[in-house]
């Protein structure tokens, strides 16, 4: 492997998480996109940050009275304080007006510089507004931000003056770049296909999720509309994109190489995506997690002494449930069984499926046997996925003494769920989940894994060993049914006797879970795998 080489990186996304208090991230892709600045840090690799200075930032999700999440952005102006002020700003064209972009340096987290865009100003007027929230808006909304990432990032790279090698596009929120690229080389006298031809070499993608909605699309009427062809024809943009033009299809084609985040996704994306011609040929390189962001570095001073590590992880675990005394006044029990579920609440990841048949499991509740803990937001307009957490905390206030549901889920909650539980559930509908890096936050401190073989999961999974499947990958007609039966056949046969009876094994296991994924899914591999396979020039 040969890091020396070291080549010159622009790392364009929708979002970063690099704290819990810095609110310009959602969810799973900011926080891989904040491991991997962090980790590009720790390496001294050239990998520059893109991204968008989100004034009021993702929705704060709180909980009413009536047990419903409802939508409450935090204060403005908050996110500035950790930002530095480059003096540069950008210009780009939206609906036929300037809007102009102050480029904000963000890296006071041990992180490689982000540099990101921001449309507050006054004299953007009726445009200040699109850089205000993040993953809202229409259609047109949307594709006025994606001009500020892409076309208004590349633009802030050049009068920064930052050489770049390799432009890789995490997400296709970023595709608009690409026409930008474009149009400096056809300003450079080549012709639009050369210009593309030329490009590929330098940009590289990543894809993120095989649900069908969550690969974004245009009318490329929309598009035209907003000021997103930069230039270019429609004929050209539609040879990109398509129409409805979609952003995946976008960053697959503007690319020479892409990579889906998990072995098996990989296989997801390369069947998904197979009837798209011209497409960069997708790999699998799994996702990974930043060490000290997230594990207790102790843990790996004491992986060979079982003894140390239940006396960590004890306190680990106390840790959390005074954040739950704390938050919700509810007192849960150190001694016994804590189950932990942390997802953004997407009806595919199926959050309250241990509920489903709540008789199966019931006496546990009551005995305080089994205790949960629950946390995730919806998307702002997603109803359906509003529900399901509403349903989740109504069982919180039916058994308060074991289960309890933590109101808005961010990175600190994050880290001390994926500290302080025992267990680590996860239960999407394969092949859905792409690749779970919570997952592998747990695993690393010593929480057992209890999962479908979907995401991560089904490349490291050692039954009974370092951690629990269930479902045995099954896919097909009535899937929900059977994982819901075998969901409750392995906590109840295995599981739960394990941790109640067999106090050795379940140590024996704590350890393989940090031994069999430390290395393997780490941000620095992950990296590493990027410089090795995707950043060649
Ligand atoms: C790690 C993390 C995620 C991503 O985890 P998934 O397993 O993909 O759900 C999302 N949000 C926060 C706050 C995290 O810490």
């Amino acid at each position: 492997m040969n890091l020396d080489n070291k080549v010159k990186v622009a790392y364009f996304c929708m979002e970063f998480g690099l704290h819990e208090e810095f609110r310009i991230y959602s969810g799973g892709l900011g926080v891989l996109a904040g491991d991997t600045m962090k980790t590009a840090r720790d390496l001294e690799l050239p990998v520059t940050g893109i991204g968008i200075m989100w004034n009021k930032g993702y929705t704060r999700q709180l909980i009413d009275d009536y047990g419903r999440p409802y939508d409450n952005y935090a204060p403005e102006g908050q996110n500035y304080k950790h930002v530095s002020d480059t003096g540069i700003t950008v210009t780009v064209r939206v609906k036929e007006q300037d809007v102009k972009c102050r480029v904000w340096k963000a890296d006071k987290f041990n992180n490689r510089p982000i540099y990101l865009l921001d449309t507050n100003l006054e004299e953007n007027q009726d445009m200040k507004w699109i850089t205000d929230r993040l993953y809202m808006g229409s259609s047109e909304e949307r594709i006025a931000q994606e001009i500020v990432l892409g076309i208004g990032g590349v633009r802030a790279l050049r009068k920064l003056g930052i050489e770049v090698d390799i432009y890789h596009f995490n997400e296709g929120h970023a595709a608009l770049a690409g026409t930008e690229l474009i149009r400096e080389l056809i300003n450079q006298g080549y012709d639009f296909q050369e210009a593309w031809q030329r490009l590929r070499k330098k940009i590289v993608f990543t894809t993120h999720t095989p649900v069908e909605e969550g690969n974004e699309s245009h009318p490329v009427e929309n598009l035209k509309e907003v000021g997103a062809f930069n230039g270019l024809t429609q004929e050209e943009m539609e040879q990109i994109g398509g129409n409805p033009f979609n952003m995946t299809v976008a960053g697959l084609r503007l690319a020479s190489r892409a990579n889906g985040v998990a072995r098996l996704h990989g296989i997801t994306a390369r069947d998904m995506w197979k009837h798209i011609d011209n497409r960069a040929p997708i790999l699998s390189i799994t996702n990974g997690v930043h060490h000290h962001s997230w594990v207790d570095d102790r843990m790996l001073e004491v992986l060979f002494n079982k003894n140390k590590i239940a006396k960590l992880h004890k306190e680990n675990k106390q840790n959390l449930l005074d954040f739950i005394n704390n938050e919700n006044d509810q007192q849960l029990n150190q001694d016994r069984l804590l189950i932990g579920f942390a997802r953004r609440a997407a009806s595919y990841k199926r959050p309250d499926m241990v509920f489903w048949q709540l008789d199966r499991i019931k006496h546990l509740l009551e005995e305080q046997k089994v205790q949960f803990v629950f946390s995730g937001k919806a998307h702002p307009e997603d109803n359906v996925g509003k529900d399901i957490i509403a349903h989740i905390v109504s069982i919180s206030r039916k058994y308060p003494q074991s289960v309890a549901f933590l109101e808005d889920y961010n990175i600190k909650i994050g880290r001390l769920m994926t500290r302080g539980c025992d267990v680590w559930l996860n239960n999407p509908r394969r092949p859905l989940e792409a690749s779970g890096t919570s997952g592998m936050k747990a695993a690393m401190n010593g929480v057992l894994n209890f999962s479908t073989l979907d995401g991560w999961w089904s490349e490291n999974c050692q039954h009974g060993i370092n951690g629990w499947q269930f479902g045995n990958g099954y896919v097909g007609e009535g899937q929900d049914e059977h994982d819901l039966h075998a969901l409750y056949e392995v906590l109840l046969n295995e599981v739960v006797p394990t941790y109640y009876e067999d106090r050795q094994r379940w140590l024996m296991m704590m350890q393989y879970s940090i031994k069999t994924t430390k290395d393997r899914f780490s941000a620095r591999r992950m990296l590493k795998n990027y410089y090795e396979m995707l950043y060649q020039i």
